[in-house]
């Protein structure tokens, strides 16, 4: 399954079905060392949040030379980490800067290739590692009026496609770059944290998923909520609202529970 997360004068989001490589046996798995890193999004969530089969805990960040994240984004990315996921071992983060690929617009097939290209962490041993590209283009599935600003792909893939925040950048709230990029990527976490009823294994039977935008969560304030009414103009407030530190949205006690239940944090 992919997900997307979209912006635009109608937000939405796409689920689309991927093939995912399939371990076949204990033996061949040595064999491939990115096996791990190749499944379907949402199947490793327990393996994120808890410390049972991997104990620690890297995250590498790709960009470009016009795409680093910020720094602000980098220490809100830690922070969520160290928050939510149960790394005994500890949690680091890797920042991998690469050649541009090209401008985009990507196809996720692209996006994919170009993770092939250039990820350099994988799993490993009891040391789990997920990768975020930055892209510096766009997604080609965008429109006028409809964005991608990022997609969880795969169990340990995401892309925040970083140009196209740059787009919702200021306003009449001046909505920050950090914000955008935080707000993106956290949420995208969340999908790969297995959120919200990805694996079909919610805790809660009824009233959490989103039945409507499914893989998103019905409360509103949280970080896992799907706008999928709101003008572009609302989304802006929306952003500017959370612009300050604290504004941030976060997990609710739903989203919550389903995250302690596979292992994570309290
Ligand atoms: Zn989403
Ligand atoms: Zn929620």
């Amino acid at each position: 399954m992919t997900h997307f997360l979209k912006i635009s004068a109608i937000i939405f989001l796409a689920m689309v079905t991927v093939v995912s490589c399939k371990k076949k046996d204990d033996d061949e798995v040595v064999d491939d060392p990115k096996a791990e890193n190749r499944k379907v999004l949402g199947s490793s969530g327990e393996d994120i949040l808890s410390a049972d089969i991997y104990t620690k805990l890297r995250l590498e960040l790709l960009f470009t030379e016009t795409t680093r994240p910020t720094p602000e984004t980098i220490i809100a990315l830690e922070q969520f980490l160290n928050a939510r996921v149960n790394k005994p071992g500890g949690i680091s983060i890797v920042e991998t800067m690469i050649p541009p690929p090209n401008n985009g617009p990507y196809s996720l097939d692209e996006i994919r290739e170009i993770e092939d290209e250039h990820r350099t962490q994988y799993t490993i041993d009891d040391d789990i590692a997920l990768s975020m590209f930055f892209a510096n283009g766009s997604s080609e599935n965008d429109t006028d009026t409809s964005f991608t600003l990022g997609s969880a792909y795969q169990n340990t893939s995401i892309v925040v496609y970083r140009n196209t925040l740059f787009n919702f950048v200021g306003g009449p709230n001046n909505t920050t770059l950090a914000t955008l990029e935080t707000i993106t990527s956290q949420h995208e976490l969340g999908h790969l944290f297995s959120l919200v009823n990805i694996s079909s294994d919610d805790i809660h039977p009824t009233d959490h998923e989103d039945t409507e935008n499914g893989k998103h969560c019905v409360i509103a304030d949280c970080l896992m909520y799907f706008s999928s009414a709101a003008s572009r103009p609302e989304h802006e407030a929306r952003f500017a609202n959370r612009s300050q530190g604290d504004g941030i949205p976060v997990f609710d006690a739903l989203c919550l529970a389903d995250l302690v239940a596979k292992g994570g944090k309290e």
